[in-house]
């Protein structure tokens, strides 16, 4: 979209990258082939009554890859939506459930539609008619396609996809599992909301335990007081830069939005930024810092780290070479064209890559779907049992410590943070943290062994498209 006129779509970039990683794989004669394509796209153009008129919008539901199911991925609303970005997401999705170990196939889909223009009703009613064509080709379905929120679409998109599938498959007792990302009185899970930038924190946290990683982007330390441009302040560049500023250190430095950026070199107040931009609709005249007109060239910053969380083919052949951040962290999908991750790679910039950087959505989207589908929420068995026996312990310790008279106490707020038993929330952040790091570290293992692997990206696809070419071989084709 943003690229320079010469480059390859996003589609065929996603597979220039794949065919990077694949070259250096022996996979069996045409299993390459078979992997690369999508299997199949489906086009939709339905109308809905708006207004006092009929209006016909066009969508699409992208399957790239069956060698799991139900395949996953998320839907989004933009004016910008096509069938061949669609595919390329749907693509993506293939390599990054099989590289965090999520069980699903690759999918995705869109609509081609400005949700700004329209209100509350009108989206519900424009996502229903949506969700209707889907579902009734089983494109939606707990056991074969499960979406989830994108760019452009929330909790509410999902509740309403949700309710349509339990309207038409009324005796369906999984029927809550035909969506993932919905809000929580509707079957939806504690931390997804956030999961995608709280993934990304993540992502970051792993990359600074280790100091070799670190010195390849040549930077030192930790994530204290890195300096941090974000593109994007949506559900994921927020959740990402608030967490990142206000839990690891890090000074956000620029905001880069749809009408320009801002810019505060002691570090920008993420959430009243965001509150600024949710009342105003843009960063323009924003108290909080310096505005810049051009935003796309605040891309080209000095920072420690870049995080684009907005668009596709943002970072293309036209500022590649401009580009002064170090350490790159897709958040968005497909933030950097084929060519440009090229020039980057031989200015040594280090590319933390989409597949892996925001899986944390995904990931949490697999815990919501268990959920849904065992019908209980995560930690309620359990969590009182395990009070009572850290209660167990604390009180034979202190016992032990008043019959043999010796003066110790427990640090303060030891005893209420032990005693506490694992809630939902707990439990999807520790299985997210725990995804993210074994992630890295099978990807990291390959960047380091390698001599012919010199970029995290090619590393991650050649751990994903090894466990899709197992699970073919497997199963038989
Ligand atoms: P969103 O709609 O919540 O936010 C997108 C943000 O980008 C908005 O604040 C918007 O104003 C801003 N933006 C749009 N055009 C811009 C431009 N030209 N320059 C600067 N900012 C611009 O979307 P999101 O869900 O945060 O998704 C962002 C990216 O992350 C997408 O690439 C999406 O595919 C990817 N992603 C999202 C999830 C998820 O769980 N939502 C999961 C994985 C990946």
């Amino acid at each position: 979209m943003s690229t320079t006129a010469t480059e390859p779509s996003f589609r065929q970039s996603v597979d220039l990258m794949f065919n990077r990683a694949a070259a250096l794989l022996d996979l069996p004669p045409g299993l390459e082939e078979k992997i690369r394509v999508c299997n199949a796209t489906y086009t939709v153009r339905f109308g809905v009554r708006l207004r006092g008129e009929i209006r016909t919008f066009t969508g699409y539901r992208s399957v790239h890859s069956e060698h799991m199911e139900p395949v996953k991925g998320g839907i989004r609303y933009a004016p910008t939506v096509h069938q061949d970005e669609v595919e390329a997401l749907a693509a993506l999705m293939t390599y990054k459930c099989a590289l965090v170990e999520a069980p699903f196939g690759g999918s995705k889909g869109g609509l081609c539609i400005d949700p700004r223009q329209y209100d509350r009703d009108e989206i519900e009613k424009i996502t229903r008619r949506f969700a209707y064509e889907l579902i009734k080709r089983d494109l939606i379905n707990p056991a074969q396609n499960v979406p989830a929120p994108d760019m452009g679409t929330g909790e509410n998109e999902m509740a309403v996809i949700a309710d349509q599938y339990n309207r038409m498959n009324t005796t369906d007792i999984n029927a809550r599992a035909c969506v993932t990302g919905k809000p929580i009185h509707a079957g939806g899970i504690q931390g997804r909301v956030e999961a995608t930038g709280r993934g990304v924190q993540y992502a970051l946290r792993e990359f600074f335990r280790h100091p070799e990683d670190v010195k390849r982007a040549n930077l030192a330390g930790s994530l204290d007081g890195k300096r941090v441009v974000v593109q994007g302040l949506g559900n994921v560049g927020y959740h990402a830069a608030l967490f990142l500023s206000t839990e690891d250190g890090c000074k956000i430095t620029h905001v880069i939005e749809r009408d320009g950026a801002v810019e505060n070199p002691d570090g920008l107040d993420i959430a009243a930024l965001r509150d600024w931009i949710v009342r105003h609709g843009g960063v323009k005249d924003c108290p909080f810092g310096t505005f810049h007109a051009d935003g796309r060239a605040v891309l080209e910053a000095e920072c420690d780290i870049l995080i684009p969380a907005a668009l596709e083919g943002v970072i293309n052949l036209g500022n590649a070479e401009n580009i002064k951040a170090p350490l790159i962290v897709e958040a968005a999908n497909g933030p950097i064209t084929a060519g440009a991750d090229e020039v980057l790679r031989h200015k040594g910039t280090v590319i933390i890559p989409d597949l892996y950087a925001n899986a944390g959505g995904v990931t949490v989207s697999y815990f919501e779907w268990v959920k849904n589908l065992s019908h209980i929420r995560f930690g309620r068995m359990q969590r009182r049992q395990e009070e009572a026996r850290h209660q167990l312990i604390v009180d034979e310790l202190e016992r032990i410590s008043r019959d043999a008279s010796i003066n110790w106490t427990l640090s303060p707020g030891f005893k209420e943070k032990y005693l506490r038993g694992a809630g939902e929330l707990e439990l999807v952040r520790s299985g997210l943290d725990d995804t993210m790091r074994g992630a890295y570290q099978s990807m990291r293992e390959i960047w380091w062994e390698r001599d012919d692997v010199t970029d995290l990206r090619t590393a991650g696809f050649l751990v994903g498209i090894k466990r899709v070419a197992r699970s073919y071989e497997e199963k038989g084709i």
